[in-house]
Formats: structure tokens, C-alpha cells, sequence
């Protein structure tokens, strides 16, 4: 298939240095031992190995993948890291990633027995704290202390707090507890609980080793959105149209939006199938420069139409973008008004859409590009 390039698209611009600038960041807030990036799931949607690269030049040396195969492309661009893998020892062999020096996180019984019985190996284990997810339920974990662990160096216990919004809510001290009462009979190693979010509460919580990820992406996950990050990604999207309405003329299918009175309406060149959620029909708005322009009529597969009456006659005219998030809107906002987590809205519009990679100095506006990636 030939990808056409064309400027009439949407596009995702992502910067590396407020990328480096949110490690420096989150570096300085946590005080526990190690901290390591999660770049499961293709760094969050914004591209394994620029960001892989970019955290390694700022000193990043431990990283988390979603399976053996994303985590075997980390291999490559960091030798010298320290690689778990979220999903086990699924999709190859203890032996594959004894080859590799790559850490599984066994999240089953079975899955440390598999382990264990294949030879020496470095693991990490997870352990269920509420989640009801991956991990070892507390009954499996009592068992373990029991169990041989014979030739398995356990190189962390790690959990996933059931609230990664709310770190020093309600529950985050039971967690902590229930944590350490759980791998205290455990033979000692690294225990791992702080995500994005408890990097910025509760140090006394932060433990030895930390995964953080959204925080790195400039996505705050904490409902305050009081989180001191840059946001790393800009979408924007291209006017493709724009039309002077009257009063009682109908925008989008089945009289989505019915004008109250005469309006300029926009039509951008960006739908659904470039991560524009479906919800946003007749809610939220995009921005040209710091003016909102409100979302109109429903959101289509690749046009969404917007309220422009009122703003600059300049501003919104065909071959203008117009910001769907980024320095004017913040991503999480956007996503809020759909009813979704930013990282839902982030990574799907960064996986979809083209992207072009800037790094320059953080305090700068975006750079034209260095370099072009088509997905
Ligand atoms: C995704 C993930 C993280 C990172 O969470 P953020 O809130 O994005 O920092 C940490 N640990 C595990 C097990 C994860 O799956």
C-alpha cells in the first residue's frame, strides 16, 4: 500500500524535549530508588523508539513493555536497560527471554512454576490487590512464601493500585498496608506500587521502584489536573470549508444540530476514524489560537463540523488548523467532555493519525518538524 502524504490531514506533533522535560520532572518529585518508564503499548500510542531514545539520553535505564515482542524492540534500542515485560511469559520461551535479559512479570501460579522448572531465571511477580486482574491473589501469594521459588531471582513484587486517580484517596493507605503485609513473609526484593499519580502524593508511599507513564505523555491522571507536566502532544486538523448559514439550517446527519441562528460554520478535516470520539457529537469544542470553537452536529468518520461565528474572520479559513489538544486545550479536558480517559483519547489519535517528531527547547512553541512518521 502507498501512504499518501497529504497536508490536508490530521497530525499528531510530539515533543521530545517536554518529553525529557516531564522525566526531569517526575525524577525530582520521586524519592524512591528506581524509576522506570512504561512504554507499553507502543509508548502509549506516541511511537516506542523515539520516546525509548529520548528517555534513554536523559538517563532512563528501566523500562516496562506490554509482551515479549514490543519488548525485544526495547532490547534493540536500549542494550544496556533493564526490561520487564506486563504480560508474562506469554507469546515465547523462559529460555527466549533469558536470551534477551528480558524480566517477565509472572502474574500466575502457574506461570512461576513454568518458570521455575525451565532453570535460573530473573522475574518479577505481580501480586492482586484489588484489581481482580492480573496477579496473584492474596491466597496464591500466601501459598508462594511456602512454594519454592528455587532458582528464580525475584527482582521486584509488583502491584497495581485499583485507583490511579485518586493516590492519596480513601484506599491508597489500606493498599500501601495490604502490599507490605502481603510480600513481608516474601524473600526480599524491590516492591513496586507508585504509578504516574503517586509519584505526586505521598512520598512515604513511593516504595523502591516506581512505573510511571501518562506522566511522562504530559497526561495528567488525577482529576484536579493539578500535575506541574507539559503536555508532550498536539492533534490538529485542517479547515476544509467554511460556510455562512442561516437560521434553521440543519449540520450533520438527521438534523444533528439545527443553527438557532445565521452561523459560520467550519467543516475540519478530521472524524472518528482519526480518534475523534463519536460522544463529542454537539459537545466540547476545538480551538484556533486561544477561541473556542464548539463542536456542531454529530462527529462523522473523517469531518466534524464547528461553530466559528464571532471569531477572527482570519483565523478560521480553508487551509487553517484548528487545535483538537494541546497547549490550548488540554488533552484530558477534551476527553472528560467524551466521558474518557485522555490516554484513551491520546493514544488512539496517536496510533491513527500521521505524527511528526520536534525536539527542541521545551519552553518553545512547536518547531517545524524534523522528522515525519506515517503510521
Ligand atoms: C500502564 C501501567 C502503569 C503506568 O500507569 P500510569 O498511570 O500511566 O503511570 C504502571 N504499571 C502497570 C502494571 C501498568 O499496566
Amino acid at each position: 500500500m502507498t501512504a499518501v502524504v497529504n497536508a490536508d490531514t490530521p497530525r499528531v506533533d510530539i515533543d521530545l524535549g517536554r518529553l525529557a522535560v516531564n522525566w526531569r520532572i517526575v525524577r525530582g518529585r520521586y524519592t524512591g530508588a528506581e524509576l522506570g518508564a512504561v512504554v507499553k503499548c507502543d509508548a502509549y500510542g506516541l511511537g516506542l523508539d523515539p520516546v525509548v531514545t529520548t528517555l534513554s539520553a536523559q538517563g532512563c535505564g528501566q523500562y516496562w513493555t506490554l509482551d515479549f515482542d514490543e519488548a525485544r524492540r526495547v532490547r534493540v534500542l536500549a542494550p544496556a536497560a533493564e526490561i520487564f515485560v506486563l504480560g508474562g511469559l506469554r507469546g515465547a520461551s523462559p529460555q527466549a527471554f533469558r536470551d534477551s535479559r528480558l524480566i517477565p512479570v509472572l502474574n500466575a501460579p502457574d506461570e512461576i512454576d513454568r518458570a521455575r522448572d525451565s532453570g535460573a531465571l530473573t522475574v518479577a511477580i505481580a501480586l492482586d490487590t484489588g484489581l481482580g486482574r492480573l496477579g496473584l491473589r492474596p491466597e496464591a501469594v500466601r501459598d508462594l512464601a511456602a512454594r519454592r521459588l528455587d532458582g528464580l531471582r525475584v527482582r521486584a513484587w509488583i502491584t497495581q493500585p485499583a485507583s490511579f486517580s485518586a493516590p492519596e484517596g480513601p484506599g491508597s493507605q489500606d493498599l500501601y498496608d495490604r502490599f507490605l503485609a502481603l510480600v513481608a513473609p516474601l524473600p526480599r526484593a524491590a516492591c513496586s506500587l507508585a504509578i504516574s499519580a503517586s509519584v505526586f502524593a505521598r512520598p512515604e508511599h513511593h516504595l523502591d521502584m516506581a512505573r510511571v507513564g501518562s506522566a511522562l505523555y504530559g497526561v495528567d491522571t488525577t482529576p484536579e489536573r493539578a500535575l506541574p507536566l507539559r503536555p508532550v502532544a498536539r492533534l490538529d486538523a485542517p479547515v476544509l470549508q467554511v460556510a455562512d448559514l442561516p437560521a434553521g439550517a440543519g449540520i450533520g446527519y438527521d438534523g444533528q444540530f439545527r443553527c438557532p441562528k445565521p452561523m459560520r460554520v467550519a467543516t475540519l478535516g478530521i472524524g472518528y476514524a482519526h480518534g475523534l470520539p463519536y460522544a463529542l457529537m454537539n459537545r466540547g469544542a476545538v480551538r484556533f489560537g486561544a477561541y473556542a470553537a464548539p463542536i456542531v452536529g454529530g462527529i462523522s468518520m473523517g469531518l466534524t463540523s464547528v461553530d466559528v461565528t464571532g471569531l477572527p474572520a482570519d483565523l478560521a479559513v480553508p487551509g487553517a488548523r484548528a487545535e483538537i489538544f494541546g497547549d490550548h486545550q488540554r488533552v484530558e479536558d477534551l476527553a472528560a467532555q467524551a466521558g474518557l480517559p485522555a490516554n484513551v483519547l491520546l493514544g488512539l489519535a496517536a496510533a491513527v493519525c500521521r505524527k511528526r517528531y520536534h525536539a527542541h527547547r521545551p519552553d518553545q512553541p512547536l518547531s517545524p518538524s524534523l522528522s515525519e512518521s506515517l503510521p
